[in-house]
């Protein structure tokens, strides 16, 4: 592997054919826009088939979000559980979602999930095992059995790792910081990408035959969030504007339990790993609550449920000083901790100044996951435009209403696999037109540019950002009604309208606020599309907690919401019929109503 600068040998090497003044030109057979698990995982695929791979990064190889990742992935291994099957793991998947999870991809992730893990495995992998030497799996909120393989609290670090060494010893050319801006598209096909790189602000042209979306969720429309700052959803709108449909836009995951205190660091997430190890929440009176909400799996519930749970007792006066309930874990002692959850242990040490073996932490719902995205074929990750695929967090489809924890490392692998195969038949299949007209390419470099070159004082990206994280805290939170649902969107509005006057001090030399400038388009585009489907779905379903229409509905139960861009360039909003499930699918509910 190559990275910034340096050409590929064999099949990886980049051409600077057509290369200008102000952009510079390279060419792969894939370009991935992503390097956290999903973009590896494609990227490995499609250039171990041979193609040329280049893989673009905002942040440097191996701090996407994937690093973040504490609990461990979701795989029916059965090895702590023997009775675990593909067809549980299915199952709980897709009751978890309310059924409105694509169930073609939950199915292909159910029976896949196992092979990617001991792939991963063969590929360097260090698991956590058992007494018997196997890979050790915990047990996780709605997952009937023990099932999340996991390296104590820091999977995500051992998953991106290895994936990292793996691409290492292929010949993809990794771009590290640096941005794409822009999809380009000939006869309706995707053929290339903008992008500029974060340090020094060049362009480069990237032609690709096939592009690969991988840019992961977009957490940073709220204040407090679980996100690192690469969570803005870049990849959903560069895929939007390129004429790619959404799914589900409405539902984002809040997980129940983010730090509330000290204020700094609020929303940094604490891992359901606590709870799986046996973790209690009480509220200021000492009650164990979740009796009241789900007396059969307590604390183990849903996230949906079990953040809902936590959000009610702090709103009806029975919260900590600092506004959250407490999770105690102390009953696992020094040892166990150190053993089991390490970086929670370090977290709060830290940060809060408390020692989780001796203390319960502090706790409230924070914002953590997106589980709409781009629309994609379950089979090949195809979205609805030639050319452009799409896996991991940017997708939606596999999680339906509501994720289970784990579920994300085990999607990345699935379907980054299943996306970099999507890409490679794609390439093979027949002849591709790359050449896009460079004023075309000139236009959008002026654009980019526009908020530092045209000398004028201005609006600030950094107070746009703000403004929209409160609206959207305010008004699109984990409870929502139409009155404050279409307030927020009054206010998005009004901010959507603010961004042509966009200006930032400097020069594209290490600058920030360019760079907020950036993302601040597609964190705005964002939360429109989110305010405007989460009107649409007038029920409670999952994520989707609309006070104003308490239960869930039975004709929704059967519909997606579909995003796409209209003739008008305006948000089009479609309610589309899911498929019904093939017989060997729904007569597993049947067998199991039965029992
Ligand atoms: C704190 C935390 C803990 C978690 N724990 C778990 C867990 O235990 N189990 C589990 O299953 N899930 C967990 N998740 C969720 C899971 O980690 C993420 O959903 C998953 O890692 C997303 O992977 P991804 O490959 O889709 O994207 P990411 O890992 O987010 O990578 C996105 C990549 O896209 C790049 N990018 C973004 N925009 C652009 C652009 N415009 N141009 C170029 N590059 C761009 C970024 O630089 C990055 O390289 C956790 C999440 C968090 C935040």
């Amino acid at each position: 592997m190559d990275t910034n600068g340096h050409n590929g040998s064999n099949g990886a090497s980049a051409q600077r054919n057509g290369s200008s003044e102000k952009y510079e030109v390279q060419e792969h057979d894939v370009l991935v826009i992503g390097a956290g698990g999903a973009g590896l995982r494609a990227a490995v695929e499609a250039s171990e088939a041979g193609l040329s791979v280049g893989v673009v990064s905002k942040s440097l190889l191996g701090k996407a979000h994937t690093v973040m990742a504490e609990g461990g992935m979701a795989a029916a291994v059965g090895n702590v559980d023997p009775e675990d099957s593909w067809k549980t793991h299915f199952m709980d998947t897709m009751k978890s979602g309310k059924f409105i999870n694509n169930w073609r991809m939950a199915e292909l992730h159910a029976k896949e999930s196992p092979d990617r893990v001991y792939e991963l495995e063969q590929w360097g992998a260090l698991f956590q095992r058992t007494p018997e030497g196997k890979i050790s799996q915990r047990p996780f909120g709605a997952h009937t059995y023990r099932r999340l393989c996991h390296v104590g609290d820091r999977t995500g670090l051992e998953l991106i790792r290895t994936m990292q060494e793996k691409t290492l010893a292929t010949d993809a050319k990794v771009y590290m910081e640096t941005t794409v801006t822009r999809l380009f598209k000939k006869d309706g096909k995707v053929v290339g990408a903008l992008a500029y790189t974060r340090e020094s602000g060049k362009f480069i042209y990237i032609k690709a035959k096939a592009v690969v979306m991988a840019t992961g969720g977009w957490g940073r429309i709220f204040e407090v969030t679980s996100n690192s700052w690469e969570g803005t959803g870049d990849g959903v709108v560069l895929s939007y504007d390129a004429g790619a449909d959404l799914v589900d836009m409405e539902m984002m995951q809040f997980h129940p339990t983010g730090m509330v205190w000290p204020p700094g660091v609020a929303g940094l997430l604490v891992t359901e790993g606590v709870r799986g190890e046996g973790g209690i929440l009480k509220n200021s009176k000492g009650e164990r609550y979740m009796a009241r909400y789900d007396e059969q799996r307590m604390e183990l519930s849903s996230r949906d449920v079990v953040a809902r749970a936590n959000y009610t007792e702090v709103q009806e006066g029975r919260g900590s000083p600092h506004g959250g309930v407490y999770l105690d874990i102390t009953h696992l002692g020094y040892d166990g901790i150190m053993k089991k959850l390490p970086t929670m242990h370090e977290q709060f040490l830290k940060l809060a100044d408390i020692d989780i073996s001796k203390e319960p932490m502090e706790v409230f719902p924070t914002v953590h996951y997106t589980m709409g995205g781009v629309k994609v074929e379950p089979e090949n990750c195809a979205s609805t435009v030639p050319g452009l695929f799409a896996a991991g967090e940017v997708a939606g489809g596999l999680h339906g209403a509501n994720r289970l924890g784990g579920n994300s490392l085990s999607d990345l692998l699935v379907f980054g696999r299943r996306a970099g195969i999507g890409a490679i038949e794609y390439v093979n299949e027949g002849s591709h037109s790359l050449e896009v007209e460079g004023s075309e390419i000139e236009r959008e470099i002026e654009r980019v540019l526009k908020p530092i070159e045209t000398g004028e004082t201005g609006e600030s990206p950094y107070l746009i950002q703000q403004e929209l994280q409160k609206a959207m805290m305010d008004h699109a939170n984990i409870m929502r009604t139409e009155e404050d649902l279409k307030e927020g969107l009054g206010k998005i509005l009004a901010l959507k309208d603010r961004l042509e006057n966009i200006r930032v001090q400097g020069s594209r030399l290490f600058n920030p606020g360019w760079h907020a400038a950036q993302d601040v388009r597609y964190l705005v585009q964002i939360s429109e599309i989110i305010l405007r489907t989460a009107l649409e779905r007038r029920e409670c379903r999952g994520a989707q907690w609309r006070l104003d229409h308490p239960d869930m509905d039975e004709e929704l139960g059967h519909v997606n919401f579909i995003v796409s861009k209209d003739g008008q360039g305006e948000v089009g909003i479609e309610s589309r019929e899911i498929a019904p499930m093939p017989e060997h699918l729904s007569g597993l509910f049947k067998e199991e109503a039965k029992v």
